[in-house]
């Protein structure tokens, strides 16, 4: 077993009681103990959420914003209310969050909203968007593919130009290529609050301001940090935002799309149907404000109630514990890791940047895939591949990499049985000494 300090930071979280919320957890894989280190694929459920779908669909389960019968007045009631729940927990007003499918569904409907704007759709006020040829869309060379290919599409639909700030060799953001690259050209930027890949901690507010310096518009993909840091999503000053339930304890098919209100107000909607109008003709619509405008289409009620169980669960730990606890088994992680011959991690930023409970890395000499199957075999989960993030293996000059990460469920003896199995990995492949 590779030596490893014991973890640093104060935790005010206790893990081992929290195991017994998550049923899966007492599964065995390969007559091993389940050791779950996928979480930033998805995360698992515990049993108030599983059992916050059961009962809505066992007892008031009907369609919300019509039908005059009771099962749908107290379907709609529970899911405006679970909107409230989670519009709370990231800081935002019930009218600043429309559902989503997920973070990818959010990022879609934004830039395709900002395309509709560009066609002149909308209300007087939705002109603001429209992007002109020779406009810029400035992202970073660490999104995750859903924050990067709409944009490549809103560019090739619109005659933008997207381009994108540098991630320095640990791992930061390149703030001074940033400075000079976000000009008067500038028109949105779209970041991630944390990297999928890389675990870091994005400096926002200092993006957010550059942006705003010369009026961009701002749209954080904040899928890495909901389910692990306190979040405010008004305070950080973004114009929108976006999450996913699945990642932060909840169900599948919902995320959250946050806006500044004024921003929701001018965007154009992007699917249309039911749900989001207020009056049809044959030859025309008028639509709902936000948030209905953006939600055609029959609602995904049982998964908001469930969703705001998530994260009532979520607050009822603390999310400064939550953060607290992923931070010493971040650090308990990477120090193993570097501790291990033949592992190289991607970021390895200095102590002072703060991070998430994850740590992407490459085995020389074994693939990814061969690295995933052999912990596998012992156990234990982690993700192989790009991660949805191919342009930024490229950067470090990869195609692959394996990624542990962590969650309020995990322990320091997961991590330590993680370090463990890894470190007989290229002895098992016959590589290296
Ligand atoms: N952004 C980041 C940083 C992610 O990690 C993910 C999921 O892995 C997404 C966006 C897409 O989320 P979803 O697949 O839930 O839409």
């Amino acid at each position: 077993m590779t030596a490893v300090p014991a973890a640093t930071a104060p935790t005010a979280l206790d893990p081992r009681t929290r195991r017994a919320d998550f049923p899966i957890l007492d599964r065995r894989v390969d007559g091993h103990p389940l050791v779950y280190l996928d979480s930033a694929a998805t995360s698992q459920k515990p049993r108030a959420v599983i059992d916050a779908e059961v009962a809505f669909l066992s007892n008031e389960n009907a369609a919300v914003h019509r039908g005059a019968h009771t099962l749908a007045a107290e379907a709609t009631e529970l899911y405006e209310e679970a909107r409230a729940t989670v519009a709370g927990f990231v800081g935002a007003t019930p009218e600043q969050l429309a559902w989503t499918s997920g973070a990818t569904a959010g990022l879609n409907l934004v830039a395709y909203s900002i395309g509709n704007a560009t066609l002149g759709r909308g209300a007087p006020a939705s002109a603001r968007f429209a992007l002109a040829a020779g406009d810029e869309i400035v992202v970073t060379e660490a999104e995750h593919h859903a924050n990067l290919v709409p944009w490549q599409e809103l560019a090739a639909r619109t005659g933008a130009v997207l381009r994108h700030i540098p991630v320095r060799d640990d791992g930061t953001i390149d703030l001074d290529a940033a400075a000079s690259m976000i000009c008067e050209r500038t028109r949105i930027l779209a970041f991630p609050h944390v990297s999928n890949v890389l675990g870091i901690v994005n400096p926002v507010a200092e993006l957010v301001a550059l942006a705003h310096s010369v009026g961009a518009l701002t749209v954080l993909d904040a899928c890495q940090s909901a389910p692990h840091l306190p979040l405010d999503l008004p305070a950080l000053g973004v114009d929108l935002a976006v999450f996913s339930s699945h990642k932060m304890l909840g169900p599948y098919g919902i995320g959250g799309l946050y806006g500044r209100s004024d921003v929701l107000e001018a965007l154009p909607p992007f699917l249309t149907g039911g749900s989001m109008i207020t009056r049809v003709t044959l030859d025309r619509t008028e639509y709902l404000p936000p948030p209905q405008r953006f939600e055609a289409g029959t609602q995904p009620v049982s998964q908001a109630i469930a969703f705001a169980a998530a994260v009532r669960y979520l607050d009822g730990v603390g999310m400064d514990a939550v953060h607290a606890h992923e931070r010493a088994l971040e650090q308990r992680l990477r120090e193993g890791l570097r501790a291990i011959h033949g592992v190289r991690l991607l970021g390895d930023a200095p102590a002072g940047v703060d991070r998430v409970g994850l740590a992407s890395f490459d085995v020389d000499g074994v693939h990814a895939h061969d690295v995933g199957q052999y912990l596998d075999s012992r156990g234990i989960a982690v993700r192989v591949g790009h991660h949805c993030a191919a342009p930024l293996h490229a950067r470090f000059g990869l195609t692959a990499s394996v990624r542990a990460s962590t969650a309020l469920y995990n322990t320091a003896d997961e991590v330590d049985v993680f370090l463990d199995a890894l470190a007989d990995v290229r002895p098992f492949f016959g590589v290296g000494a």
